[in-house]
């Protein structure tokens, strides 16, 4: 029997970190999978971080937040700090391994590097990645032959529909599908005044509550553009999104001869997990199969743009490139983290990115670096606007009791 694959799993206690356990225990777990787990990271969770590893028998694990280290249960290796992820990879990983990168946000992006470095695969779920360093990743990865396998469903859907294309001038353009979110159908200004609790009730994924949020706003599939230009190398005028409120077929190929591939499944993240860890191989999948007697349809409608401002916005960050990419989506992460405080509206997300967008000066990227910079810039800018925000609310608060 061969060795198992070594596996680094980044984002471990977060939605797609469970799912990707449960793909591997459902394969008959470690030594049954293929698949040895020798490094897990996370953010906060260290309670459900060290079950994971005792679970996994895991030696090395990193946690972001120090603070929430508890007790010393833990016997292993055990890496603290905002740069921990990366501090795993670069730990732990040998040539050849698989990294799952399911960090959520640009937090991400150090340890993906990392891990291109140690000459990993890396199965990609954390899309913020590309849309913010696509320009760094890509090339480095294609320098060392490093794969990007990806795990987000349409992307995965559409990496399945091009294999044996010979290349961009087969192609006239991918098609990605999106389920509409809870707010399909409703107007602009009905979709601005959204709660948390409404944007987070998403019709068809169950999924972190950050890509939920985006999901609602339509920002997820803006960066689904951005991140499918980066991973299958095409221009934006070659992208495009469609609804699809089933969730069954999760993207499409649109060759130059007519023909359209088109990948489908249920919805559930299991299913492009385990493809990008089993690939180029297929497993028996532990995500429900289709039941063809219950669908009895299968629907599509052009998504819209008046209500739905952010996928026009992706492809003008495509055209634009340099730092659009890292402002536009750390602009959003901040908007986001506020609208789920309840410190600004739903429509605030789409007004603060827009204004990063169109204020922040967009530079060329050479190095890592850049991005940062752009990043915080987005970050210190949309900050300081909330803040604004905030005290004309308390002012006119005042001024409102005042007269009352
Ligand atoms: P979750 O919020 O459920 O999980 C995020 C994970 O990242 C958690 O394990 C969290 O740790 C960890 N984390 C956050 N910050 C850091 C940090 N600085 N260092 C190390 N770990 C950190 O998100 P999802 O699982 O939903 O999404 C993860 C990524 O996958 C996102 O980029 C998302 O866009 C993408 N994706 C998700 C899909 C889904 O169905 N969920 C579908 C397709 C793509 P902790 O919780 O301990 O703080």
């Amino acid at each position: 029997m061969s060795e198992p694959r070594r596996v680094i799993l980044l984002g471990s206690t977060g939605s797609i970190g469970e799912s990707t356990l449960d793909v591997i225990r459902h394969m008959g777990g470690q030594a049954e999978a293929g698949f040895q787990v020798v490094g897990l990271a996370a953010g906060t969770r260290y309670e459900q971080l060290v079950k994971q590893a005792e679970e996994f028998k895991v030696d090395s694990i990193a946690l972001a937040d120090a603070s929430r280290v508890e007790g010393d249960a833990f016997k292993g290796e055990l890496l603290t700090g905002p740069g921990s992820a990366r501090g795993l990879v670069e730990s732990v990983a040998r040539e050849g391994d698989l990294v799952v990168a399911a960090i959520v946000g640009s937090a991400g992006i150090d340890a993906v590097m990392a891990a291109i470095d140690a000459g990993c695969d890396v199965a990609l779920a954390n899309k913020e990645t590309l849309v913010a360093a696509g320009s760094l990743v890509m090339p480095r990865a294609s320098e060392r032959g490093i794969r990007l396998l990806p795990v987000d469903s349409e992307h995965s859907a559409i990496f399945q529909c091009l294999q044996g294309c010979n290349g961009e001038k087969e192609i006239s353009r991918l098609v990605i599908t999106a389920s509409g979110g809870p707010f399909r159908g409703m107007d602009r200004e009905t979709i601005r005044k959204a709660t948390p609790k409404e944007a987070l009730a998403h019709p068809t994924w169950s999924m972190g509550p950050k890509i939920t949020i985006d999901s609602a706003s339509m920002m997820n599939k803006a960066l689904e553009v951005i991140e499918a230009h980066w991973l299958f190398d095409l221009p934006a005028e070659k992208i495009d999104v469609i609804v699809h409120p089933q969730s069954i077929i999760h993207g499409f190929v649109e060759y130059v001869d007519g023909s359209v591939l088109a990948q489908m499944g249920p919805p559930d993240m299991k299913t492009p997990i385990q493809y990008a860890m089993t690939w180029p191989h297929r497993k028996d999948g532990c995500s429900h199969k289709m039941n063809w007697s219950e669908l009895s349809s299968l629907a599509f409608e052009q998504l819209d743009h008046e209500a739905f401002p952010p996928v026009m916005q992706a492809l003008e960050v495509i055209r634009r490139g340099g730092t659009a990419g890292a402002i536009f989506n750390a602009a959003n992460e901040v908007a986001v983290e506020a609208f789920l405080a309840n410190s600004i509206p739903f429509g605030g997300i789409h007004d603060l990115v827009t204004e990063a967008i169109e204020s922040i000066p967009i530079r060329p990227v050479t190095a890592l670096s850049d991005i940062v910079k752009a990043d915080e810039d987005a970050r210190a800018f949309v900050r300081e606007r909330i803040g604004c925000m905030s005290s004309l609310n308390a002012e006119s608060t005042a001024v409102s009791s005042e007269n009352g």
